[in-house]
C-alpha cells in the first residue's frame, strides 16, 4: 500500500498533485510519501509486537537525514555499512546502542569510530576481520559486542546481484567456521560474541528462504546452548521484498507469523533489518518527456532523468512501473509501446524496455513508482549531471529534504 493515488486522472502524492511538485521544484525529483513510509515501520512493528524487536532500517535504502529522523523518531534504530552511514545516524540523532554495523571491507577508522560511538554491535564478516576488531578495541582499551554473520547457504530466489546467502557470496561465515570461532571466543579478550546475524538478500518475495534460514541458525543456537555458549541476540537481517509489478511478495503478518515460532524458541532479543520494505513504495522518481524520437525500428521516450537518477533498470534489469502524472482520458485507446530512456551516453542507460504505456507528449511528466528505495542513494554524477532534489510530502505540506545539486558541487573537491 502507499499513498500515491490518482484522482480523476491526477496522480496525487498524499494531498498534492504530483504535477504541481514537478512544476515547483523542477526534474527529475524524488518524492516521498511520509504517511507512506511511517505505515511501512509500524506494520512491522505491529506484525511484531509480541516479540517486540528492535527494527534498524537499513540505512543505504535511502539514507536522507529527514528520513532517518523520522524513523528514528518511532523508535527504530538502524542498521549501517559504512562509516559515512555512521556519521548519518549520528547527525540523525540516533542512540548508539540502537546502531548495527555489518560490511565485509571495514576500516580501521571506520572501526575505530564504530566503537568510540558505543554501537550495540559489529555483525562480523571474516575471522579475519574478527581479530581487527578485537586488535582495534584492546588498543581503545574497550570491549566491543559483535555478532557473527552466518552465511546459512540458502537460496533466496531473487536477482543473483542481491543475493547474499549463498556459500558462494563474499558475505557471512559458514556454520563450521563460526562454531571454531565460538570456540575459541575466550582468545578474543575485547570482544563480547553476543549475537548471530544473518541477511540471505533483498527483494525476496516468499518466506521459505527465510524460514529456512532462521531453522538453520535456530538449530546451531540450540548445538551451541547445549555446550554452554550462551548468546544475547538474533539478527535477522532485511530482504522483505515489495510489489513493483505483479509480485505478491508475503505481508509482514504473514511473515511474522511464519518465523515468530521460529525466534521465540531461540529465546533471545532479535533485530530486524528492513530497508527496502520500509521505503520502496514510499518514493517516486517524477521525470519530464523532453522528446518522442521515432527510428526505424522503435519508438524512444526520452527524459531528463537517467541512470544517474536511478541505477536499477540498468543494473538488475530492474523493473518500475511507469505512470504519467495527468493519466490522457481514453488511455486505453491511445497505448503505445516504447522505451523509456534517459540522457546518459550508455545504451544501458534506460528506465523501461518496450514498455506499454498510455501515449504521452513533450513536456508531460512521469511517475517512476516504487523508487524510495536504492534510488536516490545509489544515484551518482555520471555525465556531470546534477543529482536530483529529494521532497518529503506529509498531507498537503511539501518540504524539499534535499536541494537539487548545483554545478558548484559537481566540482567542490576538484583541485587545479
Ligand atoms: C542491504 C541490507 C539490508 C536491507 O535489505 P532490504 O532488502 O532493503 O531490506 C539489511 N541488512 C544488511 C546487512 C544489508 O546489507
Amino acid at each position: 500500500m502507499h499513498d500515491f493515488k490518482y484522482k480523476k486522472n491526477k496522480l496525487y502524492c498524499e494531498n498534492i498533485k504530483v504535477e504541481d511538485l514537478a512544476k515547483k521544484f523542477s526534474t527529475p525529483l524524488y518524492v516521498y510519501s511520509y504517511h507512506t513510509l511511517i505505515d511501512h515501520y509500524l506494520k512491522l512493528e505491529s506484525a511484531f509486537s509480541e516479540i517486540n524487536p528492535l527494527i534498524c532500517y537499513s540505512v543505504k535504502a535511502n539514507s536522507n537525514l529527514s528520513i532517518l529522523k523520522a524513523l528514528i523518531a518511532q523508535g527504530a534504530g538502524l542498521d549501517i555499512v559504512s562509516g559515512g552511514e555512521l556519521f548519518r545516524a549520528q547527525k540523525a540523532a540516533c542512540p548508539a546502542q540502537r546502531i548495527v554495523y555489518a560490511s565485509v571491507g571495514k576500516t580501521d577508522q571506520e572501526i575505530s569510530a564504530a566503537i568510540g560511538r558505543g554501537i550495540l554491535f559489529f555483525n562480523v564478516e571474516s575471522l579475519a576481520e574478527l581479530k581487527n576488531i578485537n586488535r582495534i578495541a584492546q588498543g581503545l582499551n574497550k570491549i566491543t559486542r559483535v555478532a557473527i554473520r552466518i552465511n546459512p547457504d540458502v537460496e533466496a530466489k531473487t536477482h543473483k546481484y542481491i543475493s547474499t546467502g549463498k556459500i558462494t557470496n563474499k558475505f557471512g561465515i559458514d556454520l563450521d567456521g563460526a562454531y571454531k570461532i565460538l570456540l575459541l571466543r575466550a582468545k578474543f579478550k575485547n570482544l563480547n560474541i553476543c549475537g548471530l546475524h544473518i541477511h540471505i538478500g533483498s527483494q525476496i518475495t516468499r518466506s521459505a528462504p527465510f524460514v529456512q534460514a532462521i531453522k538453520k541458525v535456530s538449530n546451531f543456537i540450540q548445538r551451541l546452548k547445549s555446550q554452554g555458549i550462551a548468546l544475547e541476540y538474533l539478527n535477522i537481517g532485511g530482504g522483505l521484498g515489495i510489489i513493483y509489478d505483479q509480485e505478491a511478495p508475503q505481508t509482514a503478518q504473514i511473515y511474522a507469523n511464519e518465523i515468530i515460532p521460529l525466534l521465540k524458541k531461540t529465546g533471545l532479543k532479535i533485530i530486524m533489518e528492513p530497508g527496502r520494505f520500509i521505503m520502496g513504495n514510499a518514493g517516486i522518481l517524477v521525470v519530464k518527456v523532453l522528446y518522442i524520437k521515432h527510428t526505424p525500428k522503435k519508438k524512444f521516450i526520452i527524459v531528463d532523468g537517467g541512470m544517474n537518477d536511478l541505477i536499477r533498470p540498468a543494473l538488475y534489469g530492474a523493473y518500475h512501473q511507469i505512470l504519467p502524472v495527468r493519466y490522457p482520458l481514453n488511455a486505453k485507446r491511445y497505448m503505445q509501446k516504447a522505451d523509456i530512456v534517459g540522457p546518459i551516453c550508455e545504451s544501458g542507460d534506460f528506465l523501461a524496455k518496450e514498455r506499454l504505456m498510455a501515449k504521452v507528449k513533450e513536456g508531460d511528466y512521469l511517475a517512476v513508482m516504487g523508487a524510495g528505495a536504492y534510488g536516490f542513494s545509489m544515484s551518482s554524477n555520471y555525465n556531470s549531471r546534477l543529482r536530483a532534489a529529494e521532497v518529503m510530502v506529509v498531507k498537503d505540506k511539501a518540504v524539499v529534504i534535499r536541494k537539487r545539486e548545483t554545478c558548484e558541487d559537481l566540482i567542490r573537491n576538484e583541485i587545479i
